[in-house]
């Protein structure tokens, strides 16, 4: 069972203006919040609010400049071995499976190397909890995908597959940035139940990243509202879409589809 937190987080980037001056950029401005074992936190917001920044913060590739984040009661490590400790509880699954896979590997490759790296198995059983995880995304013939190149595998095929490399070192945490958002619309359910089955399964603390609304509702437990960098409303899924508060959450469930509250605005038009 793990918790873990983001405790007032900011950061800022430098950047240039127009002119060649130097300036700041608040990506994240003051944001708080807690990912629990066996619960889904969805961070829902446009490009450019700040989601990807969150994500790397959690996954220690860029620093806060104020704040903190807390695993299980500590604060995440910077380095050596208590940083890849943290590496193997706290696993990424990133928007795009194309660019997360090399090439020249083989799929099998892709598995096995974290699997020897965080100590889950061993040359003589490394070819089985290969397969093992290949069976946990529910992608088969093993042998026949361990064999191939992710070009050989569809976009949905390949996104099984960074998830059954997230999974490999056995972690507790798990940030999904916008894991189905370049996959054809006819397959992303498909992936998103794989990911609550999982979940369920190894009672996983998730982070969903994601721009769509509908999606957030059906698979989080809280859902974050972010806009320019702050978190502008929070709450339980029902509440901030059926009872949106902040202009843009207003904006956003206006756009998502949700035949359920069509049918309460016709019941209330008739009234
Ligand atoms: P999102 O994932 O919600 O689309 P990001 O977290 O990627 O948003 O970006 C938030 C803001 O921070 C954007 O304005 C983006 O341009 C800026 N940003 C992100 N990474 C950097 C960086 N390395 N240097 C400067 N600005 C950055
Ligand atoms: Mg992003």
């Amino acid at each position: 069972m793990s918790t873990l937190e983001f405790r007032n987080v900011v950061k800022d980037y430098r950047v240039r203006g127009g002119r060649g001056e130097k300036g700041r950029l608040r990506a994240v401005n003051d944001v708080s919040f807690t990912l629990e074992a066996g619960k889904t936190v969805a961070l829902v917001g446009e490009s450019g609010s700040g989601k990807s920044t969150i994500a790397k913060m959690l996954l220690q590739l860029e620093r806060p400049t104020s704040g903190s984040i807390v695993l299980d009661g500590a604060v995440a490590p910077r380095h050596g071995e208590a940083l890849r400790r943290y590496r193997s509880d706290v696993q990424m699954v990133f928007q795009d499976p194309f660019a997360s896979l090399n090439p020249f590997h083989s799929i099998g490759h892709h598995l096995a190397r974290p699997l020897l790296l965080h100590g889950k198995a061993t040359r003589s059983t490394v070819d089985e909890k290969v397969r093992e995880l290949l069976g946990r995304v529910q992608l088969g013939p093993a042998a026949d995908v361990a064999a191939r190149r992710p070009h050989e595998l569809s976009g949905g095929q390949r996104q099984r597959v960074a998830i059954a490399r997230a999974l490999a070192p056995e972690p507790r945490i798990l940030i999904a940035d916008e894991p189905v958002s370049m996959l054809d619309v006819s397959i992303r359910l498909g992936v998103l139940n794989l990911l609550a089955e999982l979940q369920r399964q190894e009672d996983l603390g998730v982070l969903y990243i994601t721009h769509d609304l509908a999606t957030a509702r059906h698979f989080s437990d809280e859902i974050l509202v972010m806009y320019k960098g702050q978190v502008v409303e929070r709450g339980t899924p029902d509440d901030v879409i059926l009872n949106p508060q902040h202009p843009y959450t207003q904006q956003l469930a206006e756009a998502a589809p949700d035949p359920e509250k069509r049918i309460a605005e016709r019941r209330a038009a008739r009234a």
